[in-house]
């Protein structure tokens, strides 16, 4: 995984030669090492940056970070104003387990971070939107009935540094019109990572 805050640590103006096109066969989105990834023109406010992600539908413009979290700010500014009278910011799913800090020690090979641990509770979270709780309880059976929808751009990308940390992954498959695969931690719990559509490099 590139890491974020390094790149960030450098001159987001750096001038670098613009970025080439991709090479036949290749896809856009393919060389995920931070190292080598060119400065782009953000095609939103035409700044240079290094730190910019394409759009879903025309992976051939970038938009910088800054532009994303302008857009993501008018997107939840306008759902405050929906929702029949009451406003929702995220959602947490609780999933039982039976020993939590062997939950929490799967959790991170699986690319979580550690928010907080208690002896009995732990919150583990990915990227800004998804935070898990993860709760344990003695009670013979309850552990490990939990299932939890993660939407995602790639579903392949998921599933490959899955199984990279040595997890395993069903998929992804077409599921109902949607490219889902599913891993199951060690309680029974089932993580879908479903995908709108195919990976674009699928
Ligand atoms: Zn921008």
């Amino acid at each position: 995984m590139p890491d974020q805050r390094e790149r960030t640590s450098r001159s987001p103006r750096a001038p670098r030669a613009p970025r080439p096109a991709p090479a036949p066969g290749q896809t856009e989105g393919s060389d995920r090492s931070a190292a080598s990834q060119p400065t782009d023109a953000c095609a939103c406010c035409g700044r240079p940056s290094r730190d910019t992600v394409p759009l879903f539908s025309h992976r051939e413009l970038r938009v910088c970070f800054r532009c994303v979290d302008w857009l993501v700010l008018q997107r939840d500014r306008r759902l405050e104003g929906r929702g029949g009278g009451w406003t929702v910011l995220g959602a947490e799913p609780v999933l039982l387990v039976r020993d939590v800090g062997r939950s929490v020690s799967h959790y991170e090979r699986l690319g979580f971070t550690v928010e907080r641990q208690a002896p009995t509770a732990a919150v583990v979270t990915h990227d800004r939107s998804l935070r898990l709780h993860l709760s344990e309880t003695e009670w013979p059976g309850r552990a490990g009935h939990g299932a939890v929808h993660l939407v995602v751009p790639d579903a392949d990308e998921v599933a490959r540094a899955w199984r990279a940390a040595g997890v395993e992954v069903v998929g992804p498959e077409d599921v109902d019109g949607f490219f889902e695969g599913a891993h199951t931690d060690p309680d029974g719990n089932v993580i879908h990572v479903r995908a709108v559509a195919p990976s674009p490099s699928a």
